[in-house]
């Protein structure tokens, strides 16, 4: 862990972690929740690591089927970024999301077809069948607007929403489970050295519950140089009311071959394959010419892409109107907007 925090791990948190990650795993496990060991986890994913191990590194849940929330089964989202009805473990072994088209077509049917889910969806899936099994009530549309304070303690929470404000008192205390502050500008602002943020979280990712603690006096540590940031691009909405959406292109488009990005000079910056790798170059600052070498940068491929991969969701082989295309690398610089005119092939090694 030491190692994986590039120095700027804090012990007490590291070692609070170790100390209380078992003991969660533990009572969620005990509760019901179908824990698993993910097998098999690529080198690249930390394997050299001093006292790395390929086993027990990693866990998911088993897969779950929608159907098991009942009325809740369209309210609990699934990711429109990874493969419905798959293990972290069976897609490692199947040759990775990238090669989606590896799997069987049927099996993936069948399981769709059975609302099944893995990854994270699968694990909101089932800490919802939880609180669904035992009665919990859940509220939507009910955000926390304060903390209550009662004798140097939290005693309860201010919810606001469409029926107005209301009081729910906690006997044993409140739980602030929300990290995410994504797609709170202010926020990313001061926390993260990158500029030009747009986010492709939820917009209810607003960072609140950080600052109620902190309003109490809790501490925020950030971690710095943290591999967190993700690349993407804007997809732009299909139909009159669609909202465009932002395609993570990290973990899709940039892991797969055949794909490469550009600096707006026409060289290639970083390795794609891994998109933490490019975190670095990306707030790199050019002091001379005062702007960010890396910024904006553009992803580029060829049909050797299109013809066996999906661009930005779409079936394989479509490339749609939007993005921009042309018959030669030069074209394609003006189209793009290079301040390198005349181009000449970058060195991409
Ligand atoms: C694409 C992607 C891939 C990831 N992959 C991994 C991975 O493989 N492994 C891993 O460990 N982590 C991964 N993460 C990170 C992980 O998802 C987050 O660290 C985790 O979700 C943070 O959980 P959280 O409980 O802090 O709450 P968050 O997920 O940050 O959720 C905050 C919640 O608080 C709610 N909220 C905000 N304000 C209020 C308010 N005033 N009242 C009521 N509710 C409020 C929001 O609606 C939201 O539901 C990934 C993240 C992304 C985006």
């Amino acid at each position: 862990m030491r190692h994986l925090g590039g120095g700027y791990q804090v012990d007490g948190h590291q070692d609070a972690y170790i100390d209380h990650a078992p003991r969660a795993l533990r009572r969620f496990t005990e509760l019901g929740v179908p824990f698993q060991l993910v097998r098999g986890l690529p080198d690249h994913y930390h394997g050299h690591a001093p006292g790395s191990r390929s086993e027990g590194r990693m866990v998911e849940t088993a897969l779950i089927s929608g159907e098991d929330l009942g009325e809740w089964q369209h309210k609990v989202l699934v990711s429109p970024e990874l493969p419905m009805g798959v293990t972290f473990e069976e897609a490692i072994a199947w040759g990775g999301i990238g090669n989606a088209r590896n799997f069987d077509p049927e099996l993936m049917a069948e399981r769709c077809a059975k609302d099944l889910r893995g990854f994270g969806s699968g694990l909101a899936a089932n800490l919802i069948k939880l609180l669904v099994d035992r009665n919990v009530p859940i509220e939507l549309e009910a955000p926390v607007l304060d903390l209550v304070r009662e004798g140097g303690r939290v005693s309860g929470v201010v919810l606001g929403g469409p029926g107005g404000e209301r009081r729910v008192r906690a006997r044993r205390g409140v739980v602030l489970a929300g990290g995410g502050y994504e797609s709170n500008p202010e926020l990313v602002d001061r926390f993260e050295d990158i500029t030009g943020w747009t986010s492709m979280f939820p917009d209810s990712l607003t960072g609140d519950p950080l600052l109620m603690a902190t309003e109490l006096g809790a501490g925020l540590h950030v971690i710095r140089r943290h591999m967190a940031v993700f690349l993407g691009f804007p997809v732009p909405g299909e139909g009159a009311d669609a909202k465009p959406f932002l395609r993570l292109a990290g973990i899709q488009e940039l892991s797969k071959p055949h794909t490469l990005v550009v600096n707006q000079r026409g060289a290639r910056f970083a390795d794609e394959s891994y998109f933490q790798s490019m975190l670095d170059a990306l707030r790199d600052f050019d002091v001379w010419a005062h702007t960010y070498r890396n910024q904006p940068c553009f992803l580029i491929f060829d049909g050797s892409y299109t013809e066996h991969y999906s661009f930005g969701g779409y079936e394989i082989g479509v490339v749609p109107e939007w993005v921009q295309r042309a018959d030669s690398l030069d074209e394609l610089a003006a189209a793009l907007g290079s301040t390198r005119p005349a181009w000449s092939p970058p060195s991409i090694g």
